[in-house]
């Protein structure tokens, strides 16, 4: 079977890597003119003008980024199946449309309000209490195109900082920590949850990852797994979707969601029975789902825009190291390395030990390391 991916990055490597043992072959579909995926074929089409070729050459057609034309996945879904549906992707690259959509399904959401102005914005802060998280309606990723504001005052700054026409405000929330909840969807509807991950970013980038999440409640669990099971269906999705969320001392609130494979899921590699790579090509090409099971406990932590001393951790029994040939740039993933351990107190001192040899590496926080 021939797999269309729509993008060409890292996920999309990752995606083949994982589809080769099952004789699947990729044809990677590039917009941005810069494809780094490294493997199978690419299309490079940045005006949309050779999806007839691309239809000739695959089965069924799946993406590892969302920030492309609907359109595109929508004229591609007339002629082969397109998995998830093109109304995921329509729903992602909108945050009024996700948060719209979370509310309908009862998913709470920090307390939100949409501001197209400089006043409205600064209107909705005042309404919403500060802090409040400003971030552009479409087109932001990995924290860009948003802004704290403090104060209603810093409205203006933060409206031309941002530079977009319209602008979803939320209430700031005070999380105990970040998690993810990443879930695979069978053609025949068919439904697995894989343990959740407690995430920690820096400077908007997601830094270290560790699943499963410690000191996680069955009852929290089960909210997630409620959530993104209602998401599932109401979409009728077939591959991997991932749901980011906050904890607060009064549960779970949902962040958004990314209709693909996830960097907070990168641990299934080597941490899962099966990857969420594998459990995607999966899931897009018909077939049953696999175990999603940890295999112990995992630390996932990235490597941005420098390789540091990869000699120096290869060196380690416990590290598993994953590249994407990527060149070094400020903020940049090039690429993770998957830290396993038998307890979390093993995995504190492993992914310690791992991430001194990668420069600009924050030193590792997580609950597992909080005082007190
Ligand atoms: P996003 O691009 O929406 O995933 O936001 C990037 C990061 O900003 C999140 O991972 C959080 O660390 C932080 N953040 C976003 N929205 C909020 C919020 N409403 N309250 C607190 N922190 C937030």
């Amino acid at each position: 079977m021939r797999i269309g991916v729509l993008g060409a990055g890292q996920l999309g490597r990752m995606l083949a890597l994982a589809g080769y043992p099952l004789a699947k072959t990729f044809v990677f579909y590039d917009m941005s003119g810069s494809p780094s995926a490294g493997l199978g074929e690419i299309i490079i089409d940045r005006e949309g003008e050779y999806l007839d070729d691309l239809l000739s050459r695959v089965d069924r057609i799946t993406y590892e980024f969302e920030h492309l034309p609907v359109g595109i996945a929508e004229e591609l879904a007339k002629h082969k199946p397109v998995h998830p549906c093109p109304r995921a992707l329509q729903v992602c690259q909108n945050r009024e449309a996700e948060k719209t959509l979370f509310g309908e399904l009862g998913i709470p959401t920090p307390k939100w309000q949409v501001a197209d102005s400089a006043d409205a914005l600064a209107r909705a802060a005042e309404t919403l209490g500060c802090p409040v998280v400003a971030k552009s309606v479409t087109e932001g990723y990995d924290g860009k195109g948003q802004a704290v504001l403090r104060d209603p005052a810093d409205a203006a700054n933060a409206w031309a900082a941002i530079g977009h026409h319209r602008l979803i405000v939320e209430k700031f929330v005070e999380f105990r920590r970040e998690v993810s909840i990443i879930a695979v969807r069978a053609e025949d509807g068919a439904v697995a949850f894989y343990p959740m991950a407690e995430n920690t970013h820096h400077e908007g980038i997601l830094r270290y990852s560790i699943a499963p999440a410690p000191s996680l409640s069955d009852a929290v669990r089960a909210d997630a797994e409620r959530y993104i099971r209602a998401l599932l269906n109401e979409l009728n999705y077939v591959g991997v979707l991932t749901l980011e969320l906050f904890e607060t001392a009064d549960g779970l609130v949902a962040n958004e969601m990314a209709p693909r494979v996830h960097n907070s899921g990168h641990w299934t590699i080597e941490g899962a029975m099966t990857s969420q790579f594998e459990n995607h090509i999966r899931a897009v090409s018909g077939h049953p789902l696999g175990n999603v099971a940890a295999r112990g406990l995992s630390c996932m932590i990235n490597i941005i825009g420098e390789h540091g001393d990869i000699e120096r951790i290869l060196e380690l029994p416990y590290a598993h190291v994953h590249l994407y040939n990527k060149g070094e740039r400020a903020g940049r993933k090039l690429g993770h390395v998957n830290v396993l351990a038998d307890s979390y107190e093993e995995l504190v001192w492993r992914v310690r030990n791992c991430a001194q040899f990668l420069p600009g590496c924050p030193e590792f926080h997580s609950s597992l390391t909080a005082r007190g």
